[in-house]
């Protein structure tokens, strides 16, 4: 099946409401520029470096979510391009896009990481850290960064019960905040548990493999 049916047949099956994110981290241009001929917009990718060699290639107007882990060195390459950055995992990435935001004059969106899964390995913060974050920033802490939400990633795991309670917990944490046109994004799902994730409450779905293929 060539990308454009892949992507078609995803969309197919999906509620509208929910936004696809497709993730293109080491996929060539040529392969975003496909789906972007199908009026798609949003793409994610994970490295900063190989990200900005490929936008470059590609029209302006594409939405950039970056969900990788990024390091605070790199703030100041990314904010002038980024749509949405999903993978905000600590206080010192935070405030460093903070500050980086100010002195560009500009109001960066992202997403709060949050930690679901049991491994060791996956970056993010706890329930008790998220709350506290939002409540600084609705009191002005973060003036150029706008939280909309949360994104996490469940295990890897075959356990169909484990992933739905990380899930879960994952929606009600961002179920305890009032939507609104400032907190309206919940990232969870990808290739392979996208449908559940989907059933538990997500509007947005970071989808790479599905779409383009498996990677080497
Ligand atoms: C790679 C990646 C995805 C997409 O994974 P697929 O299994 O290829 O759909 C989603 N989210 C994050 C954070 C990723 O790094």
């Amino acid at each position: 099946m060539s990308i454009e049916e892949n992507f078609k047949r995803l969309q197919s099956t999906i509620p509208k409401e929910v936004l696809v994110v497709a993730v293109s981290k080491t996929y060539p241009s040529t392969a975003i520029q496909k789906l972007y001929d199908l009026e798609h917009r949003d793409f994610g990718e994970n490295r900063v470096q190989e990200w900005l060699q490929k936008k470059d290639e590609l029209p302006a107007d594409i939405r950039w979510h970056l969900i990788g882990h990024l390091q605070t060195n790199k703030v100041k390459q990314v904010i002038p391009f980024v749509y949405l950055i999903q993978s905000v995992d600590s206080l010192k990435l935070l405030n460093k896009i903070q500050s980086e935001s100010l002195k560009l004059d500009r109001i960066t969106s992202i997403l709060l990481q949050v930690k679901i899964a049991q491994e060791e390995s996956k970056y993010g913060f706890s329930q008790d850290q998220i709350f506290e974050i939002v409540k600084n920033s609705r009191e002005g802490r973060f003036p150029n960064v706008q939280i909309k939400g949360l994104m996490g990633m469940a295990s890897f795991t075959q356990n169909q019960n484990q992933i739905q309670s990380e899930f879960e917990t994952l929606h009600s944490m961002y179920s305890q905040f009032q939507a609104d046109e400032n907190w309206n994004t919940l990232s969870m799902g990808m290739s392979g548990d996208y449908k559940l994730a989907i059933e538990c409450g997500s509007n947005a779905i970071r989808v790479g493999s599905l779409l383009f293929g498996t990677r080497d």
